[in-house]
């Protein structure tokens, strides 16, 4: 199976037609619900995949296991899923595609290779035991940090003799199996970034690639998954720029071809450091839990370094990927604008049906009653016939409780002092809403539409010589309890004569009461 279909062009620039089958991945580490950033590398994955006719990989790297939990991974593969970045082959899916030639896509389930290939490297002294203790080691980095150098392994056992090694085992030390690190310097042709060269000298020493104890670690899997997996190009965010020269070397060692590499720009906090959970909301499942919706979410995260070329900017998935390429991703890095993503998740729930917003809203009213903030759970019916009221109010999906809470709940809180609008005192408060109600009372059931309340309530502020809309202000407090609703004539309409002459008469006998002084 192929992401997507239809897109399939191997004319792009990225995509050499007559090269190896185009194969991307996204390799989360289960240590952490859904990341931002994790969506948007796999949403470049995919993007890549379905502009190539390519293959989208998943791949969980859960060999730490301190941290990997079962949990992380479920709300991984779930906000993956959520977002529409469905895989071809990988964890979840049926039979060969879980467990075909490439599989399985569980680091854990795939130990014994590690071992077979590490044993491989050992036999061809391309790698070697190491029998430093951490402790050891420890007071090695301290030495470098107080001499001001930066740390790296000294090679000590980088060539012990047979006798040397039989008596670190005879003390009962595990070795851990170290990659050696040639000198030189490692170049690479980066898809966003040109030409990258790091000297070998600045890699930290020969790597551990197996703790003693025999856990696998993170380079060594990598680089042996993606040449088993056969993926032709790695494209993950810029933090990893500096272990490439690592896993190339690791690939050459292996006697495998390397990928192509694209590193995308990091995610920026609003104060340009890198994205962080300290100054940034980072769990997908919380921008979930808040409402904004994944056609939203995905524009937005297609935006977050690349780019079109052009002025278009709401754009859906299969739009993106009909225009994507790694060519139009930025170097730098990309800041994390909320407002952007409020305003263009808010765009994409303007395009939804009113019958589908009523759905995608029916889980965030049913929080609204379960924390008793309604009374009541509205019909499907009624809900769409305020659709068109409450539509292009919503950044999020969770602000539709502010919007419509007045219409169902029997009571509302109010607060006396938003009566009073600011350039009115109290006394004009109780005029305004007085002369309000007798107005409103005269407009009869059968008339009680936007425009008949309009017109004469309009005439009101004009009588008195007040601006329609501190009398619209404090018409609208008095019936909500909200400062912002939707347009207040039709949330008249929709509150119902009865409700909204009984909730005036409460907000003149607070005022009357004396509430709402100094406001
Ligand atoms: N497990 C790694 C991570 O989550 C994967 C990095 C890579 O794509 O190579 O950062």
């Amino acid at each position: 199976m192929r992401a997507g279909s239809g897109l399939v062009n191997p004319g792009v620039a990225d995509s050499p037609g007559d090269g190896p089958a185009i194969r991307v991945r996204i390799a989360p580490s289960p240590t952490g619900p859904l990341h931002i950033g994790t969506a948007r590398t796999a949403l470049f994955n995919f993007l890549f995949a379905r502009r190539t006719g390519g293959t989208f990989i998943l791949r969980l790297e859960d060999t730490d296991l301190e941290r990997s939990t079962p949990a992380y991974e479920k709300d991984i593969l779930e906000g993956l899923r959520w977002l529409g970045l469905g895989w071809d082959e990988g964890p979840g899916l049926p039979g060969e595609l879980d467990r075909g030639p490439y599989g399985p896509y569980r680091q854990m389930e795939r130990l014994a290779r590690y071992t077979s290939i590490s044993a491989g490297l050992l036999a061809d002294d391309k790698a070697y035991y190491c029998y430093c203790t951490a402790a050891e080691l420890d007071a090695e980095r301290k030495r470098l940090e107080a001499a001001r150098l930066p740390p790296r392994y000294s090679g000590r056992c980088a060539h012990l003799s047979a006798a040397e090694r039989a008596a670190f085992e005879a003390e009962g030390r595990r070795p851990a199996i170290r990659f050696r690190i040639e000198p030189g310097s490692v170049v690479f042709d980066d898809l966003v970034r040109g030409r990258v060269e790091i000297d070998a000298s600045a890699l930290g020493g020969d790597l551990v690639i197996v703790r003693a104890g025999g856990t696998p670690l993170y380079h060594f899997c990598v680089v042996v998954d993606d040449a088993a997996m056969k993926i032709s190009h790695v494209i993950r965010g810029e933090d990893h720029l500096s272990n490439t020269p690592k896993h190339i070397l690791l690939f050459r060692a292996l006697g495998e071809a390397e990928p192509r590499f694209a590193h995308l720009p990091l995610i920026l906090n609003p104060d340009r450091t890198k994205m962080s959970k300290r100054k940034s909301q980072t769990a997908v499942d919380d921008y979930i839990g808040e409402g904004f919706i994944r056609e939203g979410m995905v524009n937005y995260l297609a935006l977050l370094g690349w780019s079109t070329g052009s002025e278009e900017e709401i754009l859906g998935i299969d739009e993106i990927a009909a225009r994507f390429s790694l060519e139009h991703i930025q170097k730098g890095g990309a800041v994390f604008d909320r407002g952007r993503l409020e305003w263009l998740n808010g765009q994409w729930i303007r395009r939804l049906s009113p019958t589908e917003l009523v759905d995608r809203l029916r889980p965030f009213l049913q929080e609204e009653a379960d924390g008793a903030r309604i009374d009541r759970l509205p019909a499907d019916s009624e809900l769409e016939l305020l659709m068109p009221l409450v539509q292009e109010r919503l950044p999020v999906l969770g602000a539709i409780g502010h919007l419509v809470d007045f219409l169902f709940s029997e009571h509302i809180d109010l607060e006396p002092a938003l009566l009073v609008p600011k350039r009115w005192d109290r006394a004009t408060a109780l005029d305004g809403l007085g002369y309000a109600r007798v107005t409103i009372g005269e407009v009869a059931q059968a008339d009680f539409e936007p425009d008949q309340l309009e017109a004469p309530l309009r005439a009101l502020a004009e009588a008195h010589g007040w601006k329609a809309g501190d009398l619209f202000m404090t018409i609208r407090v008095a019936v909500t309890g909200r400062t912002a609703t939707p347009p207040l004539f039709q949330t008249l309409v929709a509150l119902g004569r009865e409700r909204v002459l009984g909730r005036l008469d409460l907000a003149i006998a607070l005022l009357a009461a004396g509430a709402g002084e100094g406001g």
